[in-house]
């Protein structure tokens, strides 16, 4: 038996035909399923068990799949992937702009919920380990311990900025395009808006306390993307 502890899945879904069968692929996958039927159930559970994930159906009994999401993120950055019959893109849009991760449509197949439950997991670093830490002029970014420090200082990012620090570190003086940062961090072809990109820079800007003006770390290069730079890197 593995002696790391298995990963614990917080399975939102009020259906059993959906539940019973996909809690015993994740089980029989190394993971740990907790089933919560109804949206109170779920907020309830997530305050005692701390799940690795939430996988997250979008229609309960007792509310919608999309404000648990919004409560969630009120008070945690867990990955959540949504669970869900509606594949236009608008829900797709709203669903991200909640805060998922990720989502499935249904109907899907186990090894698509496992494949969808690992990609998230591996880039919000649950899974990384043994990962080199990276300096970029006064920004420090440990990507194992998903730690980040502007000057020695500290950052308080959310997970999504984390993981924009991180993809434009790893590039950095380069410019790297929406889409390309759409779909590594959030890990989905876009071809749409990308409002919720424009947030999380936003976000990111202000805690590295970026003048959206005139940014010294990350600049926008319209059109295309965006690039970190270096203050005081370059040669004199
Ligand atoms: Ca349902």
């Amino acid at each position: 038996m593995a002696a790391s502890s298995s990963r614990v899945i917080l399975f939102v879904e009020d259906e059993e035909a959906i539940s019973a069968p996909f809690s015993k692929v994740l089980a029989r996958e190394g993971f740990e399923p907790v089933v919560a039927r109804t949206s109170a159930d779920a907020l309830e559970l997530m305050g005692r068990i701390d799940p690795d994930l939430v996988l997250l159906d979008l229609t309960l009994p007792d509310g919608d799949g999309r404000d648990v999401c919004r409560e969630l993120r009120r008070t945690s950055d867990v990955p959540i992937v949504m669970l869900t019959a509606r594949g236009s893109e608008m829900d797709r849009v709203v669903g991200l702009e909640m805060g998922a991760d990720d989502y499935v449509v249904k109907p899907f197949s186990g090894a698509e919920v496992v494949s969808r439950i690992r990609a998230v997991l591996r880039r919000s670093g649950r899974d990384a380990r043994g990962v080199v830490a990276m300096r970029i002029g006064d920004i420090e970014i440990d990507p194992g311990a998903r730690k980040a420090s502007i000057g020695g200082e500290a950052l308080s990012l959310t997970r999504k900025e984390f993981d924009l620090l991180a993809e434009l570190a790893r590039n950095a003086g380069q410019v790297v395009s929406r889409e390309d940062l759409m779909s590594r961090v959030w890990d989905v072809n876009w071809f749409g808006s990308t409002k919720t990109l424009d947030v999380h820079i936003g976000g990111l800007r202000r805690k590295l306390g970026d003048d959206p003006a005139a940014p010294e770390y990350i600049e926008t290069v319209r059109g295309v993307g965006f690039r970190l730079d270096v203050p005081g890197e370059s040669p004199a």
